[in-house]
């Protein structure tokens, strides 16, 4: 004869509840913590600063840049006024003198403006460097070498700037960044999303769903599985108030260990619960959960 596997039987483990032997485990706390998503401004390093600091130590290729011709007619290269030039140059170097027939811009001469509308933005380079010295690849002899050359000012575009009163006198590019160049600010605002997070009290349904979701949907008592009908799985209040949600002082309970509880047995004659309850007790035989009634 096989003898019913009694840790498995719900009067058993009831029996042994009353009596003191088993107690039902307490339920773990459940945070009830809620995102908050703000979009605010923060003020951050413009990274101008950086870009600018770049221009004023390297050529920049101009097809890496943004370049645009501001409003007095000058090149502007992510909103810096710069020189451009050609950095690759095949003739017209003086080795002994250190200098070159090329010319840098800093206006929307001709020139440039052929190269923008050409497309050969890739042929010239960008730099704020103020000595008047650029570094150059030198391509007329053999071998192809780097150079620092001193590059005179485009003629058109000097004739621009003087027309503009632009022109210093003598001219030099330090000077001329130092009046022209528009100052980078240090800091920019960007709009950012902060997510903070905040206590809060939930209402009874979400307590109910929070707990039964940490039980994994199973009686605490009988142990019964009611995923597959989550109605009659029951939070149930231990001191009778309702109100009361710590944790402590709740239970994840099936309709039929509910009705048992003290001051409860105004549950078995409600239809709706008697429904659930012969439910429950379906599950139980599916599940291998027995019982001696
Ligand atoms: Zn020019
Ligand atoms: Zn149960
Ligand atoms: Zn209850």
């Amino acid at each position: 004869m096989k003898l019913p596997d009694y840790l498995k039987c719900v009067e058993v483990k009831e029996l042994l509840l009353k009596m003191g032997i088993e107690k039902i485990p307490e339920l773990k706390p459940v945070e009830f913590i809620r995102e908050i998503v703000k979009v605010q401004k923060v003020e951050v390093e413009n990274p101008q600063l950086s870009f600018g600091k770049r221009l004023e130590l390297e050529a920049v290729p101009l097809n890496q840049a943004q370049v645009t011709i501001g409003k007095d007619g000058t090149i502007e290269v992510n909103g810096l006024k710069a020189c451009a030039y050609i950095k690759k140059q095949r003739q017209g170097i003086d080795h002994y003198r250190k200098t070159s027939e090329y010319r840098f811009h800093l206006c929307n001469c001709h020139t440039i403006e052929q190269m923008i509308s050409g497309g050969r933005l890739s042929r010239y380079v960008s730099t704020t460097r103020s000595d008047g010295v650029f570094p150059v690849i030198d391509q007329s002899g053999y071998k192809v070498r780097e150079l620092e050359l001193k590059l005179e000012l485009c003629t058109n575009c000097k004739r621009i700037l003087a027309d503009r009163g632009m022109l210093p006198s003598p001219f030099s590019l330090k000077e001329f960044f130092k009046r022209f160049q528009p100052e980078i600010p240090k800091t920019i605002l960007k709009t950012e999303q902060v997510i903070t997070s905040e206590a809060y009290s939930p209402d009874h349904q979400e307590v109910a769903t929070r707990y039964k979701e940490a039980e994994k949907y199973k009686c605490q008592i009988c142990r019964v599985d009611c995923s597959s009908s989550k109605g009659c799985l029951h939070l149930h209040h231990v001191d009778g108030n309702g109100q009361n949600n710590h944790h402590s002082n709740l239970r994840v309970l099936c309709a039929d260990c509910h009705s048992k509880q003290f001051m409860h047995t105004h549950m078995e004659p409600n239809p709706e619960f008697a429904k659930q309850i012969s439910l429950i007790k379906k599950m139980r035989k599916q599940q291998g959960i027995v019982g001696l009634l």
